[in-house]
């Protein structure tokens, strides 16, 4: 019996087109370096407009990478954003819902007079289910897409971190649940990632330090996983998988990239 020959692509989002929420910075900046380096045209939509524009213009052209103002939590910034990529790119494949914040620090949030709870689940969740209801406003009609969450292990534990931020990533899991199931007639995908700690701008501000290598070791004795860092290039990765049609039968997952921390 000869085997079957497997062939794998070098460029496996090649012809495809992506929007990244959050783009600017941290994973969704190493999602879209990675995205743009496997063929796929790349649309950063961020709140840090000279942060994204300045990325956009070290990776490339405007006919392969560009950016857009977006805050997630304002629809019609979502809807432009979509529509943007949709008449520069001519469609949109994958929509990566990563934009998040952390929010503010359980005590003080509790004695805080500011809404921090209403703050954090409005661009953690709402601004994800706006990316997704404006994703699949032109993937339903495409008959296909994919349609990714950056979640987070505060999706599957009690991690201590602030609790308006682990109610937000368990929503956002809940959400893709559910779209999965609804959008797959429509040969929508819909999958989380879930990564544990890395050294990001979001993490050094949780932390309060801006020291990387601090924040690495917290990482390192945190993890289960001894002797390696993760990093925002491994939740590219993942990313890189779920959005691939390698993963074509892969919808309704919620892939902990966590070194095994969540198995208890
Ligand atoms: P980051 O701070 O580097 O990136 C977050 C990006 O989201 C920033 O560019 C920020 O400007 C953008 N953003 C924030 N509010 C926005 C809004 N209203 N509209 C549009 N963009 C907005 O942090 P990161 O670690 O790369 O975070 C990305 C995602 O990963 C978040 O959803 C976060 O919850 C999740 N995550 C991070 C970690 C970690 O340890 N760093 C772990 C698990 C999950």
């Amino acid at each position: 019996c000869i085997p079957k020959e497997i062939h794998y692509p070098t460029r496996r989002l090649e012809g495809k087109v992506a929007l990244i929420t959050g783009g600017a910075s941290g994973i969704g900046e190493s999602t879209a370096r990675l995205f743009l380096k496997h063929g796929a045209k790349v649309l950063i939509a961020d709140i840090q407009d000279e942060l994204g524009q300045s990325l956009c213009k070290e990776l490339g052209t405007p006919d392969i990478i560009s950016y857009i103002h977006c805050d997630v939590t304002c629809e019609t910034d979502v809807q432009n954003a979509v529509d943007l990529a949709v008449s520069r790119y001519g469609k949109l494949d994958i929509m990566l819902n990563n934009a998040g914040i952390a929010g503010e620090d359980e005590l003080r949030a509790i004695a805080s007079e500011g809404d921090n709870f209403r703050k954090v689940l409005d661009v953690n969740v709402v601004g994800g289910f706006l990316g997704a209801k404006h994703a699949a406003r032109v993937m339903v009609p495409a008959q296909k897409g994919c349609i990714l969450f950056t979640a987070s292990v505060a999706s599957l534990l009690y991690v201590g971190v602030p609790h308006a931020y682990i109610t937000s990533k368990h929503a956002v899991v809940g959400l893709a649940k559910s779209l999965s199931g609804e959008l797959g007639e429509y040969g929508i995908r819909v999958n989380c990632i879930s990564p544990h700690g890395i050294a990001t701008p979001m993490l050094f501000k949780t932390l309060k330090t801006s020291d990387k290598r601090k924040v690495e070791e917290i990482i390192l004795r945190n993890g289960v996983l001894k002797g390696t860092i993760l990093e925002a290039e491994d939740i590219a990765q993942a990313a890189l998988f779920l959005a691939s049609d390698e993963a074509k039968y892969v919808s309704g997952v919620n892939l902990p990239v966590d070194g095994a921390y969540s198995i208890n």
